[in-house]
This record gives structure tokens, C-alpha cells and sequence, in this order.
């Protein structure tokens, strides 16, 4: 028996009087006879020789290496846990639902210390959260997670569960890095914001977040915002060729300025029934372009030069507006950059997807670096992978290595 199990078993039996304990042994003991008695011929089989290995069982088949050695039959220990785990099986199969007629679901709007503002069939209220959920708030609920809730008094509610999320963005906790920070939840799309000038177009940032994006499951949308700065025919084109080997891979792109309600239509419809964060570095224009998306939320645009001072002013609480046509944004200042939050060295080229068309390197687990007859490197000097994508790569590469 493991030590987990043994845990188990002793965690399970803790309730139990000592009588109670007696009379379960003994029932296991006689099943045990019995199976002994049933399984006489198939022993000998497996004595003659089972050669395969034992992560080819069945899960559910007894494994033979822990079996006691008098008889090949599994411990006492074992079939009483198993009649434990197989009884608390049956009592949920029978047990009356529970009085859940107060309990709704919901989704969180918005979150702060200890509390948490829930969107249910009744409008939007205020939650405590349980002390469990308080004390790891920062990874266990984030905006945009369905959960559960149940009144305590008669103007108080609380929050009870939540549920599995469909896909998250998160990063890096600032204090402790190999925690995780969920910073969203249940996106559908992620809309990255960025200007054509003024703060200049870093390419470079479009890779890390295409990563982040695909990390967490989420669409990833880029938007690149003020056009109307582009002095000439000549810049237009420059940029879309820039912009080209992104297009290529599958991402979608959306040229707008927010000033002249330029590509804000089209936008729309991208999003439309969508549950969506925008995000990006300060100063390109995301709340202008949320501001014309729907003039009624009236956030504050700060100009360019102002973004250092706009940042201390800005608060820290992420949340969630509903716009017409369906949209949700989630609007957190915790995603205006992107970490590279648990992506592994040898995972990182499957976040280049362009690289997995062209396939087939010499070697399996081949880095792309510096090995010979790599399909990568091949398919960069012939044009088929673009240059900057692979520089890319071997950035993010070092960076993590
Ligand atoms: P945020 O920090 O990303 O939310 O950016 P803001 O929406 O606050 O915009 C920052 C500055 O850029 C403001 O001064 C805006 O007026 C300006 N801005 C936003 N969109 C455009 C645009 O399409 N064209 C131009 N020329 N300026 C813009
Ligand atoms: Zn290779």
C-alpha cells in the first residue's frame, strides 16, 4: 500500500468506533476469501507470466506488485479501502439533493480584499468571501469566474464555489514568482492594443503575447490603433508588411484609429457575444477605443506624455462592463505587459505554430539552434519562416534558458 493510500484509509477510518472498525474487516476479509476462491484460475495465468507493463493495465485492475507475497491476494488494508471509497460512491448516488433552492449562480464582476461583486439573475451583489478562498484570493477567483453563491443573512451573500474555469490569463505574482496570478477568467478573446506611434510599434511584444494567449486558451486579437498618424502611402505599406508574417499564422488583425472612429465597426463585430480583455502598454489608445465602442462608459483617456503620473491615478481593481452587441470587457490594469508565466524551454516552439507545418528536423527533440539538418533553420533561409519570427524565438529562448 502507498503512503497516500495508507492516508487515505487512516483519514476514512478516523470516524469510525473501534466496533465499527471490526465489523469492516471482517466483511472484507470474507469478500477476500470469496475473490480468492473465484480468481484461482486466472492466478495461476498471471503466474505463468503477465509481461505487460503495468501502465498498460487497467487502472481499476488490481496491480500484482502489491499484493501480498502468502497469497497474491491484495492487503486487508486494500479492500477495506476500496469498500470505504465504493460505499461513499453509493451514499452520493442516493443522498436527496441538497435544499439549494437559495444557491445561484453567477458571474464575478469585480473583486476586492475579502469580497467579491457577483452578476446573477437578481443584478449584481456583494459577496464575502469564505476564509479559505480570502486567504488565496489573488489565484483562486479573478474576474470573469462562474461560481456559486448562498445568502447568510437576510442583505448578505456568500460565496460558495467556484467553478472549473474554461481558460484564463494569468502572470507571474510580483512578489513571488513561481506563483501563479489568475488575472481573468472565462475569456473568449484577448484584444492587444498597440499604436502605430507614439508610444512606436514594438513587434517584439506581439510574440510574447501571442504566448500568453495561447498559454490560457484564448483568442488572441491584435489591434493597432491610431493610424491616422501614418504620414504616407509608403508608412501604410511598411506597416503592412510588418504585420504580414503575424497575418500568416492566423492571427487577426485589425488596423483602427480610435480619433476618427476608423476599423471601430469591424472591431464590433469581431467581438460581438464575446466575453473579452483588452490589454497592452499605456498610452495606445484602449479606452479611447472601449469609450467609442460605447460612449456610455466615459473612461478617462490620458494623453501620451501623461502616462507615467496616469498610472498612480488609475485604480488597481480589475472589472468587468457589459457593452452593447453582447460584449463584456474586462478592463485590469494587471495585463498591460505580458510575463511569460510557465512556459518551459522545450516547450517554446510549440508556441510558434508556423514552425509545426514545416516540421521534421533530423532530430526529435531538436532545439532549432545549432543542430545539423534542422527544418527550421532550412525553412528560414528559404524565406518560408520569416526572419524576424526565428529571432523571435531565439530571444524568448535565451531569455528563459
Ligand atoms: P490607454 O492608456 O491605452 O487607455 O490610452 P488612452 O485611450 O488613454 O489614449 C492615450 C492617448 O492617445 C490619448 O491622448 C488619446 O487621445 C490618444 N489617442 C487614442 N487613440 C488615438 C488615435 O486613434 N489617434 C490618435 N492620434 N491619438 C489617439
Ligand atoms: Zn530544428
Amino acid at each position: 500500500m502507498t503512503q497516500e493510500e495508507k492516508r487515505e484509509l487512516e483519514s476514512r477510518l478516523a470516524e469510525f468506533t473501534r466496533q465499527e472498525r471490526n465489523k469492516l474487516y471482517r466483511r472484507a476479509a470474507k469478500l477476500r476469501r470469496a475473490a480468492e476462491r473465484r480468481s484461482k484460475p486466472k492466478e495461476r495465468r498471471r503466474m505463468r507470466g503477465d509481461t505487460r507493463h503495468w501502465l498498460d493495465r487497467d487502472p481499476d485492475e488490481p496491480d500484482p506488485r502489491r499484493k501480498t507475497k502468502r497469497s497474491g491476494a491484495p492487503s486487508l488494508d486494500h479492500v477495506v479501502l476500496r469498500l470505504l471509497r465504493e460505499e461513499e460512491i453509493e451514499a452520493g448516488a442516493q443522498a436527496p439533493e441538497p435544499p439549494d433552492a437559495d444557491r445561484q449562480t453567477g458571474t464575478i464582476v469585480s473583486v476586492r480584499r475579502g469580497a467579491c461583486v457577483v452578476r446573477c439573475a437578481g443584478g449584481r451583489i456583494e459577496c464575502v468571501l469564505p476564509p479559505e478562498l480570502a486567504v488565496e484570493q489573488k489565484n483562486r477567483i479573478a474576474v470573469g469566474d462562474q461560481v456559486m453563491v448562498r445568502p447568510v443573512a437576510e442583505d448578505r451573500m456568500r460565496l460558495d464555489t467556484v467553478l472549473p474555469r474554461r481558460t484564463k490569463l494569468s502572470r507571474p505574482d510580483p512578489h513571488i514568482e513561481e506563483r501563479e496570478r489568475v488575472i481573468a477568467a472565462n475569456l473568449d478573446a484577448v484584444v492587444f492594443v498597440l499604436s502605430v506611434r507614439r508610444p512606436p510599434l514594438r513587434f517584439r511584444l506581439i510574440d510574447r503575447f501571442l504566448i500568453a494567449a495561447q498559454r490560457g486558451a484564448v483568442e488572441p486579437i491584435l489591434c493597432v490603433n491610431k493610424i491616422d498618424q501614418l504620414d504616407s502611402r509608403e508608412e501604410r505599406r511598411t506597416l503592412e508588411e510588418n504585420l504580414e508574417p503575424f497575418r500568416r499564422i492566423g492571427l487577426t488583425v485589425r488596423l483602427v484609429s480610435a480619433t476618427e472612429g476608423v476599423g471601430i465597426e469591424p472591431i464590433r463585430e469581431l467581438l460581438r457575444g464575446k466575453r473579452c480583455a483588452f490589454v497592452g502598454p499605456s498610452g495606445t489608445g484602449k479606452s479611447s477605443i472601449l469609450n467609442r465602442l460605447d460612449p456610455g462608459l466615459a473612461l478617462r483617456t490620458g494623453s501620451v506624455s501623461d502616462w507615467s503620473s496616469k498610472g498612480t491615478h488609475t485604480t488597481t481593481a480589475s472589472e468587468l462592463y457589459e457593452l452593447p452587441g453582447g460584449i463584456e470587457v474586462i478592463d485590469t490594469p494587471g495585463i498591460r505587459t505580458f510575463g511569460l508565466w510557465e512556459v518551459r524551454l522545450e516547450e517554446l516552439s510549440w508556441y510558434f505554430p508556423e514552425f509545426g507545418e514545416v516540421g521534421g528536423c533530423r532530430f526529435g527533440d531538436c532545439s532549432h539552434v545549432h543542430e545539423p539538418g534542422c527544418a527550421i533553420r532550412d525553412a528560414v533561409d528559404g524565406g518560408r519562416i520569416p526572419a524576424t519570427r526565428y529571432d523571435t524565438y531565439m530571444r524568448i529562448r535565451r531569455s528563459l534558458a
